[in-house]
């Protein structure tokens, strides 16, 4: 029997160290990890930070098809961050990469190490206007689509720069 490919939505993000250049590179680490292949990616797109006084950050969201479970796929992504030189410093401070696991199929996780879907995204403009370029017509594991969540996040402090991928 053959190994169930799943769709995976992961949202990066970058404030530090050529951001562009982060996401940009990231992207193309994402198509590179075992077991993983990159399907789409959304533009690039410029936002304010959220917590403490720090640069805008760059944000974009892929698409992934993968083979591997949710914790083996977080598990991937975060090496792919230390790989970045990403140093903790405080919550929701300034990162050269930040991957977070937006959505995996229609599966939710409640792990100590993973909640799927993210939590925050159906708040998150930076996320929720970079997926819906890539799923407009996604329905989130809970029944809420993604339509419905974009008539109430404003898109306000978002600009979207070129694609992603030249
Ligand atoms: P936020 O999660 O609000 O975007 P953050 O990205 O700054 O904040 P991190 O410091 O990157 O938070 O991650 C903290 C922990 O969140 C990670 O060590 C990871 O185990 C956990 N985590 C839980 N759910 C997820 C998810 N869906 N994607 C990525 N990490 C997650
Ligand atoms: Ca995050
Ligand atoms: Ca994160």
């Amino acid at each position: 029997m053959s190994t169930p490919v799943h769709r995976a939505y992961i949202g990066l993000g970058s404030n530090l160290e050529n951001p562009r250049n982060q996401v940009t590179t990231a992207l193309d680490e994402l198509n590179q990890l075992p077991h993983c292949r990159l399907v789409v990616a959304s533009k690039l797109y410029q936002s304010e930070p959220l917590g403490p006084l720090q640069p805008d950050f760059i944000n974009a969201v892929a698409a992934l098809e993968t083979t591997l479970s949710p914790l083996e796929l977080l598990d991937q992504l975060q090496e792919l961050e230390q790989r970045h030189q990403r140093v903790r410093h405080e919550h929701w401070g300034p990162r050269t990469l930040d991957l977070d696991l937006l959505l995996y199929g229609d599966r939710r996780v409640d792990h100590p190490r993973l909640q799927v879907p993210h939590p925050e995204l159906t708040k998150r403009n930076f996320v929720l206007y970079p997926l819906a370029e890539l799923a407009p017509e996604l329905t989130l594991p809970t029944g809420i689509a993604l339509a419905a969540l974009l008539a109430q996040v404003s898109p306000d402090g978002l600009r979207p720069l070129a694609s992603s991928i030249s």
